[in-house]
């Protein structure tokens, strides 16, 4: 099961890295929708931080996203065709589309699906709801991507922001290992973000991930604990599609990657 969901994904890595002008597809999205992923997630994590895609090749005519600005200029949440970077200082600034991303996540199109969150639960158990959701829909989520977006009122909130490298070929674990957090005992905003195949090639960020947005777009970032308090919560259900890095196109992948000790909750 595992190794056919690896080598899907590696096919499809493999289709996107070797596709060129990828991103003039956009636009032709019908109830199936499509993720576009700008960059694999191994090279980013190895220190490249160069623009792989603008803001708007990624983000323009998106449901939602997520991303890192190039030199690591803040973490970025796109959402309904604004997007934002959240610097270090936690103050989100609106992007320009002509301003690069180092990596992004868009999801376009798809069909909508409306489900329950309980209140009080933590990111596990905001995980745990949406895969009990495609379940019980008899959606494979072990082979799919979803877009989720939630939002409400939450409690316990911790958010973080990356600095951009203090030296020449810092690794994002390095950066990560020094991120600002944010936390917030009660905060009122939109999450969004993606629940990814848990395996990977090294490639995509496996597991849930999400970055965040305030109602007041006073704070926001990518997202490390929270709680929800009263919650809607929506996903559209994809597969991956389609890669435009138009920086390179060498697959890199590392499966070795903790990414949950960088992406994943705090403790
Ligand atoms: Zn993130």
């Amino acid at each position: 099961m595992h190794d056919s969901v690896l080598s899907h994904l590696r096919n499809t890595l493999h289709e996107r890295l070797t596709r060129h002008g990828a991103h003039g597809e956009h636009g032709e999205h019908g109830e199936h929708g499509d993720v576009d992923q700008a960059r694999g997630a191994g090279r980013l994590f190895a220190g490249d931080y160069s623009a792989s895609a603008t803001v708007g090749e990624e983000f323009a005519d998106s449901r939602l996203g997520v991303g890192v600005m190039h030199d690591l200029d803040g973490e970025v949440i796109s959402l309904h065709g604004t997007t934002w970077r959240v610097p270090v200082d936690g103050t989100p600034r609106e992007v320009a589309p002509d301003e690069g991303v180092a990596f992004g996540v868009a999801a376009h199109g798809g069909r909508e699906h409306e489900f329950v969150i309980p209140d009080g639960a933590d990111v596990e158990g905001i995980l745990a709801a949406i895969d009990a959701y495609l379940e019980r829909t008899h959606v494979d989520h072990e082979e799919v991507v979803c877009a989720v977006e939630i939002d409400g009122e939450f409690s316990s909130v911790v958010l973080r922001t990356v600095a951009p490298p203090t030296h020449e070929h810092e690794t994002l674990g390095e950066i990560i290992d020094d991120e600002t957090r944010f936390t917030f005992d009660h905060w009122n905003g939109t999450l969004v973000g993606f629940r990814f195949p848990d395996v990977t090639d090294g490639q995509t960020i496996p597991g849930l991930h999400l970055h965040a947005i305030s109602h007041d777009t006073t704070t926001g970032g990518h997202l490390r604990n929270a709680t929800t308090v009263r919650t809607t919560a929506r996903i559209w259900v994809d597969e991956l599609h389609p890669i435009h890095d138009v920086a390179g196109t060498q697959p890199d992948g590392d499966s070795s990657m903790d990414f949950s000790r960088y992406e994943g909750p705090v403790t």
